[in-house]
């Protein structure tokens, strides 16, 4: 009998985070004078614990024990071997997954958020604030702040708001504060809706007024969150890929493929980098980040300077960006509507060491289809674009009669998108198609910004 799970016991978790920052060289973030700059001019919106751990090289980084203890309620993650898809598919290919879908919000994004309200809480922060697109992320920081004790104050992306009700519903069954964006709190929100009184919102203004309601608090005891892009969110949810590792170990398997869709870059990045450390260490191992093709950032887009916001309250960053006023097209995956990418990302893709895929949102839900009437479960509109992939690279191994071990991260269930699926399955969604002259005008935002350096790191 072929094993389907194979279990770490929570004894056995990972204890550090790894962090990638020890590994490879980086352009600094920039502030407004064109300087990099300072920890301190971060302080009014995060936590100074936080910010060292942004900018830390050490290797390897102590999980608190009060976070180990939150995320023993759904880790250690199974890894699983998707049996019933390799035989659908009839590959001789070998493919595993994380499941990150099993946390209270089914992603993987509790991983960060767990460890961010933790140091908020240390740091003597009440209240949280953030954006969310369609909810994923709001929801994993409602639950974590409940988990501490702290505030949570969530501004929603306008459309998703109206149109996707459940995870509001989530957020408020864990006591978070959730308002449609723009909205009337902020100036961001004030002059968004005087520009456009029926705008359907975007990430970049929600960022913009989640960091301006932390910053303009008063008391002093408000801070922001943000749920991907930033190095020590890459750092939380390597415990990912570390727990694989170890899990591969007890079975005597090593993948040949790590494959991981790619919004704002954190749930690829915690399936992957501790792979990259391998592959830096001199193992053969192809990584792949996985994007939309309706927003090709890591494919398409040029390595710049960029804000991470519309109204370009965050300092510059050096990443791929469709630029910082980038309105993705209505494609139906949330969580991979996001103009740039996490610069630690962008930089393993410039030295080489990963290599990125798009996929067109037909193939996604295909691929996704495919996955629920094989192995059962429902995926996250997400992470229907690393399916997308993986059965890609399983039929070349059935080509090639090649029997390649995959691995790719489960990163969330699908069960509050199942409108999308509807409109799949009624021949509703098609695929969009980013023009040339749309990219360039989009572009053009950034091209009078410093241009980040073309470091090799080694
Ligand atoms: C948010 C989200 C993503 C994309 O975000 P990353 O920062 O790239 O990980 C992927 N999958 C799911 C289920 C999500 O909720």
């Amino acid at each position: 009998m072929e094993a389907r799970k194979i279990f770490l016991r929570e004894d056995e978790m990972p204890r550090q985070w790894y962090n990638i920052l020890a590994d490879i060289k980086m352009n600094p973030p920039l502030g407004p004078d064109g300087k990099p700059i300072t920890p301190d001019a971060l302080a009014p919106v995060f936590p100074m614990n936080l910010i060292e751990q942004e900018v830390s090289t050490e290797r390897w980084i102590n999980i608190p024990e009060p976070v180990m203890n939150i995320l023993r309620i759904w880790r250690p993650s199974p890894l699983v071997r998707a049996l019933s898809l390799e035989k659908a598919l009839g590959t001789p290919a070998k493919i595993y997954f994380k499941n990150e879908s099993v946390s209270p919000p089914g992603s993987h994004k509790p991983n960060t958020a767990v460890a961010q309200a933790y140091y908020n809480k240390e740091f003597g922060i009440k209240r949280i604030t953030t954006e969310t697109g369609a909810g994923q992320w709001g929801s994993a920081l409602s639950f974590a702040c409940s988990q501490f004790g702290l505030e949570c104050k969530v501004f929603m992306v306008r459309v998703s708001f109206d149109q996707k009700p459940y995870r509001k519903s989530m957020m408020a069954a864990w006591g978070g504060k959730c308002v449609a964006s723009p909205s009337n709190e902020t100036k961001a929100g004030r002059d968004a809706l005087q520009k456009d009184p029926n705008t359907p919102g975007s990430l970049g203004i929600a960022i913009s007024e989640a960091i301006e309601a932390a910053v303009t608090d008063e008391s002093g005891e408000t801070r922001y969150s943000l749920g991907s892009v930033l190095n020590h969110v890459m750092l939380h949810q390597t415990i990912i890929g570390l727990e694989a590792k170890k899990q591969f170990e007890k079975i005597g398997v090593y993948p040949d493929i790590v494959i991981g869709c790619a919004g704002g870059g954190s749930n690829f990045a915690g399936i992957a980098f501790p792979f990259v450390l391998d592959k830096i260490n001199g193992k053969k191992i192809e990584i792949y980040p996985v994007e939309p093709a309706a927003c090709p950032t890591l494919t398409k887009a040029p390595f710049v300077y960029d804000h991470g916001d519309t109204a370009r309250y965050t300092p510059l960053l050096p990443m791929h960006s469709l630029g910082h006023a980038f309105v993705p097209p209505p494609f139906h995956a949330g969580g991979l509507r996001y103009h740039g990418m996490a610069p630690t990302v962008s930089q393993l893709v410039m030295e080489g060491l990963i290599e990125p895929k798009a996929v067109t949102q037909l193939d996604a839900y295909k691929a996704g289809i495919i996955t629920t009437r094989s192995e059962g479960m429902i995926p996250a509109p997400e992470t229907n674009h690393a399916l997308a992939c993986v059965i890609d690279e399983a039929l070349k191994a059935k080509a090639e009669k090649k029997e390649k071990v995959i691995l790719f991260n489960w990163s969330g269930h699908g069960l509050l998108d199942l409108m999308a699926y509807d409109k799949y399955l009624s021949n509703q969604l098609s695929n969009f198609e980013l023009s040339e002259a749309e990219m360039l005008a989009s572009e053009k935002v950034f091209a009078d910004f410093p241009k980040p350096a073309i470091i090799k790191s080694r």
